[in-house]
């Protein structure tokens, strides 16, 4: 059987406990029905962890993956995406990144990493041209993503090294730890960098020479050039993304009502203008920032001026960024918003999940649930500038109430004594949208396999943007649909790993070429679509298999279900979930949450379907 192109046709398996290494290859079936990315991680941890492993145990595994298209032309193919089960959320978890690293593991000779085990000692791995290795780590242990990236290059004399690690976060096992790559980006949610670190694996140092075969050259490049017409000419990814980033959301989504203001108290934060896109441009922005071979460059490379209490430069702020530390804890501070991101990069944390659960501690302690003596002088009032930057440390470091924060914002709320203000969806702190005023983002988030997200169905794009075309974003009708397609279209996204900014001007009909033209299969639009649905269905198996998951947890923050939005364009609304969630599981034949045999088997999952069936989790 001949290997499809696109892929390099080798994986690496490392074994942390005994220190052994070896190459693997997975059939041409394993890759057709998956693709790589998200797909194949889901279907590795689906097959190789207990789903009720402990995710900071040496039975969980840590999987680093590129897809097909990754390092090829296609446009926005220079990312990667990290699965395990993660520690935040007890769930089945993918998180996704851009910059260089990715491309370089291909061009390394590899097209995924699955790591097991857990090492006595601090080590890294390096590969390089169809090699690997384990090398020592005690001298990176405890330096900060910036230190570890430059020792490593500095290491092996070579400035085109890619290195991907953790921070202190990762290696004080902090729940909302992340991995960095390339100094600056992220794959953030969920605490993967807590997962590496238990682990005692500080790096993933890559460099490479080969290139990934290209099957039908004249198909693949007649696609791609398809595809850079539609982005450039499309009004979002061929203007508003690359003159001001992510952040030229803040505005727009500010007007709508629905920017999260301190911990999803409001929609409106009155001075969000003070760290939108356009005052970032404005302001700090030194220059765009693109990942590999991307056309739109969102990314943005920044500089506080010297004068400034937070003086200093890096990669971000991103949109996502700039809400968490801005409107969810009340600051309107671009300085100190910018430098509680460069921590982050540094200190290996989650933004999101960061600014979120520091909004989670002012509200905690407005109510007066939190000792004095636990702040050690620290006053976290909303608004307070200071205050982020400072417990942004001392998370990473597990300092003080950093040690509360470092569990996330579900476990602090729980710990102090108020749950209920705990804005998640299956222990994940949901991100910059209030779904009270758009009621299928809100359903997107209910019914997320990973947690409080909106990467898996961006409903703002229809609910908001009029991407493909403005729906009514208080109604309910027709909404199951639609979350239904973006969760299936996304998993695509993330399985073939493209960016999902991809996504405002190209869908899955586009990419077919691309995948057809790399490969070599005669992929239809059907087939994408059939393995968007398999992955969805398969990760929820997953979680059904580790903790039960289903109706109970496809739910909101009773805030959001039960508070109305207090003022401005979305006054008056909650979410009105249980008019969608029925519709939602008819369409995707799932019963009270739970895929059902008939589903599972139309989609090639027999096998799971007897797991369920075995453990007594399958439907009747
Ligand atoms: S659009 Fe932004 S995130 Fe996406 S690949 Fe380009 S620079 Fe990276």
């Amino acid at each position: 059987m001949s290997l499809p192109g696109g892929y390099m046709g080798k994986i690496l398996r490392v074994n942390l406990t005994d220190q052994k290494l070896r190459d693997e290859t997975l059939p041409d079936n394993v890759l057709r029905t998956w693709l790589g990315g998200r797909g194949l991680g889901v279907y590795l941890v689906l097959k190789e962890i207990d789903p009720k492993v402990d995710p900071l145990s040496p039975d969980n595994k840590l999987i680093f993956l590129t897809g097909p298209l990754t390092g090829t032309a296609a446009p926005e193919s220079g990312r990667w995406c990290s699965v395990t089960k993660a520690p935040l959320t007890n769930t089945i978890h993918d998180s996704q990144s851009g910059g260089k690293w990715g491309p370089e593991l291909k061009f390394a000779g590899y097209d995924a990493i699955i790591i097991e085990g857990a090492s006595e000692e601090p080590v890294y791995l390096w590969i390089h041209d169809g090699k690997a290795e384990l090398r020592d780590a005690k001298h990176l242990w405890g330096k900060d993503t910036h230190a570890t990236t430059d020792m490593i290059i500095e290491e092996h004399g070579d400035s085109k090294i890619k290195v991907m690690c953790i921070g202190p976060a990762g290696e004080n096992l902090v729940k909302i730890a992340c991995l960095i790559n390339d100094k600056g980006r992220a794959a953030g949610r969920g605490g993967h960098g807590a997962v590496m670190g238990s682990k005692k694996l500080k790096a993933i140092a890559v460099r490479g020479t080969m290139k990934p075969p290209i099957a039908n050259e004249s198909k693949f490049m007649e696609s791609v050039r398809a595809n850079i017409d539609k982005l450039k000419k499309h009004s979002v990814t061929g203007e508003a993304l690359p003159k001001y980033g992510t952040a030229v959301l803040v505005n727009i989504i500010n007007k709508h009502g629905i920017l999260p203001t301190k911990n999803f108290q409001t929609g409106v934060h009155p001075t969000a203008e003070k760290y939108s896109g356009e005052t970032i441009a404005e302001k700090i922005l030194v220059k765009r920032v693109p990942c590999w071979g991307c056309i739109i460059a969102c990314g943005r490379y920044t500089r506080l001026p010297k004068d400034s209490p937070y003086a200093g430069e890096g990669d971000g702020p991103e949109y996502e960024t700039v809400w968490a530390f801005g409107a969810q804890t009340g600051v309107d501070d671009l300085d100190a918003i910018t430098k509680a991101n460069f921590l982050c990069n540094e200190l290996g944390l989650d933004t999101i999940s960061m600014g979120h659960v520091i909004g989670t501690l002012m509200e905690l302690y407005e109510k007066g649930k939190i000792p004095e003596e636990k702040l050690r002088g620290l006053v976290p009032y909303w608004g307070n500038p200071a205050a982020i930057v400072e417990l942004t440390w001392r998370t990473a470091y597990r300092s003080g109430i950093g040690d509360d924060l470092a569990e996330g914002a579900k476990r602090l709320a729980e710990k102090y004594g108020m749950p209920e203000v705990a804005i998640v969806v299956r222990g994940q702190e949901l991100p910059a949208y209030d779904p009270r005023g758009v009621q299928g983002h809100g359903l997107g988030y209910a019914t997320s396999n990973r947690g409080g997200c909106h990467l898996r169905a961006y409903m703002i794009a229809p609910e908001v943007l009029g991407v493909p075309q403005l729906v009514d974003r208080f109604d309910t009708k027709g909404k199951a649909e639609l979350v239904k397609v973006f969760q299936d279209g996304f998993a695509v996204v993330d399985s073939l790993v493209l960016c999902k900014f991809n996504t405002f001007a190209t869908w899955l009909e586009d990419w077919v070429g691309l995948v057809a033209g790399a490969t070599g299969w005669d992929v239809t639009l059907d087939e994408l679509n059939k393995i968007g649905e398999r992955i969805y269905n398969a990760e929820r198996v997953f979680n059904i298999l580790a903790f039960g998951d289903g109706k109970e947890y496809d739910t909101l923050p009773a805030r959001l279900l039960k508070e109305p939005m207090p003022e401005g364009p979305a006054k008056g609304y909650v979410v009105k979930l249980e008019e969608m969630l029925p519709e939602y599981y008819k369409i995707r034949g799932w019963k009270d949450g739970r895929p059902t045999r008939a589903k599972l088997e139309e989609l090639g999952l027999k096998e799971f379907a007897d797991k369920l069936e075995e453990a007594g989790l399958l439907p009747e």
